[in-house]
């Protein structure tokens, strides 16, 4: 085991490297006594429901439990894409073949939407279309990802290459896999950029955001009109009225309301940061600074920084949670399995963040009692969360009849629901366990 002091940078932080640029903000402004829309939750999806919400003339008041933009939005990965989670996994299972094509489409939507959007507004975000690889865990991994490849193309219209492992190294500077995929229309963003940017944007519109303001309790109360109801939505500092209320809470989402606590199990994910490489190491390594991630159960996920001089690295370590200090002893090795060159460079940054796991693999908006919410990204939301967020907006302001595909069929319950302390260790623990399988199946071919 290699010592603390080779592993981690002096100036180590447990905090996301994407907050060095633009952290999480505190916005302590006093609650307003009423609005038209209360929105609970101020990642990605809340301030996209914000900003399209406040264009549409509606008063908007944005609550977090912490402070605003300090859930997962911040804290990921930050690749982009469109209909790739549907396609290469098996998400897609028991979707009739017409939902399917709905489910694409509206995936390559949101991801049309938030190129839109960043050219339109002109935000800062450090958006790259730089392309992913996908890559091969096994030999049997890499014909499911050419026959994924190919429903990813026919779907989407994306430009996929399969590449062979002898090619592999080339593109990605390693043999840790079977070959694997490419799309070319994928690529990344800075996750705490683009959040700071669509915090200024729904502030522009007029939307306020309240930190420190965790809603604990809504409670449904009577409006003027006699058919009218309203919300009172009881927080940390104080209450508010609001005609409608969102809940985005995602891998965020507590006790607050028991039918989405048991539909949403928080699962944490963990990342780390290097320092800057040695002069010409990401050209050797990842010379196209592509997106990377595999077909693991417990996958890698892996990119440069949008500046090109760091490698960031994730993936989910062990069966229980770890402190970010301890995660990152275990990311660095795995990020040294796929790259044995950086086994000199010290770890600057370790995090962690929780993603929405849904009973269906896939995400969910609608309304329950009249509270509205778009819930469950699996791991895959920064256009998603984003696109659903003003979708679900424009549904509740009765902009549109219908909120699409991700609108459509029974927000089923998951693991949360059935036993929450032991799903995501026992989730877990058969994913290792898979991956532990195919493991050995590698090493025998090796
Ligand atoms: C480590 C990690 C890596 C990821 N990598 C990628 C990636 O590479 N690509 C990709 O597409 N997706 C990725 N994701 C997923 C993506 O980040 C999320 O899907 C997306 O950001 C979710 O946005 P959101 O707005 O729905 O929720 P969040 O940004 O998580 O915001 C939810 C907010 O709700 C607040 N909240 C909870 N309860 C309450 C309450 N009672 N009152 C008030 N506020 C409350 C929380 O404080 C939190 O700020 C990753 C996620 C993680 C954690």
């Amino acid at each position: 085991m290699r010592p603390d002091s080779l592993l981690f940078h002096e100036d180590f932080r447990s905090a996301p490297y994407w907050w060095d640029a633009a952290p999480p903000e505190t916005a302590r402004a006093p609650l307003p006594d009423s609005v038209d829309v209360a929105i609970i939750g101020s990642g990605y999806c809340g301030l996209s429901a914000a900003t399209e919400a406040a264009a549409h003339g509606a008063r908007v008041a944005v609550l977090d439990a912490g402070e605003i933009g300090g859930g997962g939005s911040t804290r990921s990965g930050g690749m982009i894409s469109s209909g790739q989670k549907l396609a290469l996994t098996n998400a897609i299972q028991g979707v009739s073949p017409d939902r399917l094509v709905r489910l694409m489409h509206e995936s390559m939507a949101s991801f049309e939407y938030l190129k839109r959007i960043v050219a339109d507004e002109s935000l800062d975000a450090d958006l790259q279309i730089t392309g992913r690889f996908f890559g091969a865990y096994t030999p049997s991994h890499f014909e499911q990802l050419r026959r994924q490849g190919q429903l990813l193309r026919d779907k989407t219209g994306v430009t996929v290459h399969v590449i062979e492992r002898d090619a592999q190294r080339a593109m990605i500077g390693s043999d840790y896999y079977y070959g694997g995929i490419l799309v070319d229309e994928y690529g990344g963003l800075h996750t705490a950029k683009y959040h700071r940017a669509l915090r200024e944007l729904a502030t522009r519109r007029g939307a306020t955001l309240h930190s420190h303001a965790a809603a604990e309790h809504v409670e449904r109360i009577a409006g003027n009109a006699a058919d009218s109801t309203r919300f009172r939505v009881h927080t940390a500092r104080g209450a508010l009225d609001a005609q409608h209320v969102l809940v985005a809470t995602n891998g965020y989402t507590g006790p607050l309301m028991p039918f989405f606590a048991r539909r949403v199990l928080p699962v944490a994910s963990y990342q780390i940061a290097t320092e800057p490489l040695p002069e010409g190491l990401m050209h050797a390594l990842n010379p196209g600074r592509r997106m990377i991630s595999d077909s693991k159960r417990n996958l890698f996920y892996t990119r440069p920084s949008p500046d090109g001089t760091r490698m960031i690295f994730g993936s989910r370590p062990a069966i229980r949670e770890l402190s970010e200090r301890d995660a990152a002893r275990l990311l660095y090795g795995k990020m040294l399995q796929l790259w044995p060159a950086l086994r000199d460079v010290r770890i600057t940054h370790a995090w962690k963040g929780y993603v929405a796991m849904t009973g269906d693999k896939l995400a969910h908006i609608g309304a329950h009692d009249g509270i509205h919410y778009a819930l469950g990204c699996n791991g895959n939301g920064v256009a998603l969360m984003s696109y659903l967020g003003h979708r679900v907006a424009r549904k509740m302001l009765g902009v549109d009849r219908d909120a699409g595909a991700f609108s459509e069929g029974a927000f089923p319950l998951s693991g949360a629901g059935i036993a929450s302390q032991l799903a995501v260790p026992l989730g877990s623990a058969l994913y290792q366990l898979d991956d532990l399988w195919r493991g050995r199946v590698r090493a025998a071919l090796s």
